[in-house]
């Protein structure tokens, strides 16, 4: 079991990657991680550099959003993130970006398609959540509609959501949306007008028994 020491340098890893990958900028994104079966979560903070926070930054809410640990003020996206915990008690990370390729498509009026294995099993269907204005109530609860029984969304004019049992699984979901995301427009561009060849629908149904879908 780790703890929640470990957790705090999880988060703060997490922002540095997603710094690094291009796929935050520098006050953008947000992730948050609990303790399994925790009722309070950490995430980072808002208005303050993501490629470089320390354990400080990072603050402790409940899934009302008090604060309960930390002096910096939670990150405005506060409301997805609870909305997805109390959705979802198999859930103890998200994890928040603003993936340009995956977020540039569905702006695009494109749904990724099971182009790749790692679009078939680790994402399976992503759904897109309509447009709602960041950090309101209507964007929490937008999402939480979504989220039942997908690992990842993707917000519409926004960035994208990955989720996980852990911080490791929800950073896998946003780095292999991005990955999927320009595998697809380059394939499409490619090929102009043709049809995409896609995993064949057997290999896709069988993936879908083995890891019970
Ligand atoms: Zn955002």
């Amino acid at each position: 079991m780790f703890s929640e020491k470990e957790l705090k340098r999880e988060i703060i890893r997490v922002m540095k990657v997603l710094y690094e990958r291009e796929l935050i900028s520098a006050l953008g994104g947000n992730v948050s991680a609990r303790m399994p079966n925790s009722k309070e979560i950490w995430i980072t903070p808002s208005g303050i550099f993501k490629g470089d926070l320390h354990e400080e930054d990072l603050v402790k809410i409940d899934l009302e959003g008090n604060i309960i640990e930390g002096f910096m003020r939670p990150s405005i996206e506060w409301p997805l993130h609870v909305a997805i915990y109390k959705k979802r008690p198999d859930v103890n990370a998200v994890v928040h970006a603003h993936n340009p390729v995956t977020t540039g498509l569905a702006i695009a009026g494109i749904e990724l398609e099971p182009i790749t294995v790692e679009a078939v099993i680790t994402l399976r269907k992503v759904p897109i959540v309509p447009y709602a204005y960041p950090g309101t109530d209507e964007l929490a609860e937008l999402v939480a509609k979504h989220i039942e029984g997908a690992r990842a969304l993707v917000l519409q004019n926004h960035g994208v959501i990955g989720v996980g049992y852990n911080l490791v699984e929800a950073e896998t979901i946003v780095e292999t949306l991005e990955e999927v995301a320009l595998t697809q427009f380059v394939a499409m561009l490619a090929s102009g007008k043709k049809k995409l060849r896609l995993i064949p629908y057997r290999d896709r149904e069988l993936a879908t028994r083995l890891y019970r879908m």
